[in-house]
């Protein structure tokens, strides 16, 4: 595992050329594949010579347009070799091939899945988990109805387990208004969820002083409040991942109270015990940890947390341990990760000492998950008999039941709401269902008019 993850770190991210023709549409096409491939570890090059295969997204509209397309596949394929065409005039796949044989892959208009899906076939994607932000089973599947919206690459912090700043750098926020265009772009396209992703979220905009850029005529703060005000504004959900407990994060709660922004904070604690944490070097690490979940909690009771843990760290003791544990029930930690201690090659963590032997790392790898369990099916009884918007991502009509989520559950690393009596409901809907029941993860719920039409008589 170390081995090949060493392999993974000394080769560059797979880098793609994009050549975008045509109409503004053609444009947030091409701006939503690069979105979804952004998030998933790719990255750009300005040149053909520096890409390791070229998209062109082309145009078909007239007869001219056609030719400056087909010109520019070639133009690709002399200059690069590797070229994957989508967009307008990939509906005459015949005449492409006729002209270009040797083009990898063609896709006609809005085919972001089949577009992602040729790049991973040609250019596979190297799914990293200390180094990505997306989840790797997320990079199969790229729905239209949610997208990832990456606000910033590297990291201002030196946790003493991570080589990321190492890898990418230190914070490299996004100016705001380029943000909002592609988060507008994205909706324009049919998404519906925008789950914003960066290393450390809640840092957005420090390394640039917080510069404002021109967004519809007016300017906008490089903040993260500002950002998530202005994406709460664009009428999609809006989920933030990779938030740390900063003072100014306390800002964005009532945001959530109102509706703008979904109530789910990502927030990465890694552990809980402070002696561990400072061995972690975490950011944010604050004794009142807790009584601000309990205040945010206060301003928004729907308020859901997600959070990764590591069990095992070099120096963690039983007591260290046992702290986590009561802090994971006390914060009410709806959806919590476990990871196992690696030692990843670089880290400065691995010359910590204190080595905790891997049948005492697995043992309270187990324990953390029960005890996460319970809590997290503690959290989700309670939403028994709500009446709850959800967001289908897939359905299954053999038996009548639609898989979705709700505003609590993150696609690929949270629960799901199974809906039944889901005839006619498709993927990418947003429907309101009644909470009928639990388990440790997932709600069962039916249609509100289903629920209706089935109650008993009074
Ligand atoms: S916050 Fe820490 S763990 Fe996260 S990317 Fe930065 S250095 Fe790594």
């Amino acid at each position: 595992m170390t081995r090949a993850m060493n392999e993974h770190v000394k080769s560059a991210a797979p880098k793609i050329g994009l050549v975008s023709l045509g109409c503004p549409k053609a444009l947030v096409d091409s701006e939503r594949i690069m979105s979804t491939l952004r998030s998933q570890g790719y990255s750009f090059s300005r040149d053909y010579a520096g890409a390791d295969i070229v998209l062109v997204n082309t145009c078909g509209f007239l007869d001219s347009a056609k030719q400056e397309s087909l010109e520019a596949i070639g133009e690709a394929l002399s200059e690069n070799g590797r070229v994957i065409v989508t967009g307008c005039l990939g509906v005459e796949e015949e005449l492409i091939r006729r002209t270009h044989p040797s083009v990898l892959a063609i896709s006609g208009p809005h085919q972001y899945e089949n577009v992602v899906n040729a790049v991973h076939q040609h250019l596979p994607p190297v799914p990293n988990r200390f180094l990505d932000l997306v989840p790797e089973q997320g990079l199969k599947l790229t729905p239209r109805h949610y997208a990832y919206l990456k606000i910033s690459e590297g990291c201002n912090n030196r946790c003493s387990f991570c080589i990321i700043p190492q890898i990418r750098g230190d914070l490299a926020s996004r100016p705001a208004a380029g943000i909002l265009g592609e988060a507008e772009g994205l909706i324009r396209s049919g998404v519906k969820e925008l789950l914003v992703i960066s290393q450390d979220t809640s840092a957005y905009g420090v390394d640039i002083k917080y510069q404002t850029s021109n967004y519809r005529g007016r300017p906008v703060a490089a903040k993260f409040y500002d950002l998530a005000k202005e994406l709460g504004d664009l009428g999609a959900w809006v989920r933030l991942h990779y938030v740390y407990p900063y003072p100014h994060v306390d800002q964005v709660i009532p945001l959530m109270a109102e509706g703008k922004v979904l109530p789910y904070l990502d927030i990465p604690f890694q552990h809980a015990s402070p002696s561990v944490l400072k061995a972690m070097r975490r950011p944010a690490n604050q004794v009142k940890t807790l009584d601000r979940i309990k205040a945010w909690r206060d301003i928004c009771p729907d308020l859901t947390i997600r959070s990764n843990f590591i069990v095992g760290f070099p120096g963690e003791t039983e007591e260290d341990f046992e702290f986590l544990l009561d802090w994971i029930e006390e914060a009410e930690i709806d959806r919590a990760g476990c990871f196992k201690y690696e030692p990843v090659t670089g880290a400065p963590a691995n010359a910590l000492e204190g080595i905790v032997p891997d049948d005492v790392m697995q043992d309270r790898f187990e324990r953390l998950m029960e005890v996460a369990q319970n809590v997290s099916a503690g959290q989700l009884a309670k939403k028994v008999g709500r009446t709850i918007d959800v967001l289908v991502d897939d359905v299954d009509p053999a038996n009548n039941r639609a898989i979705a989520r709700s505003k609590w559950d993150a696609p690929d690393i949270d629960g799901q709401v199974i809906v039944s009596h889901a005839a006619g409901i498709k993927v990418g809907d947003l429907v309101s269902v009644t909470v009928t029941a639990s388990d440790e993860y997932d709600l069962f719920a039916t249609p509100v008019t289903v629920s209706a039409a089935i109650a008993p008589a009074a």
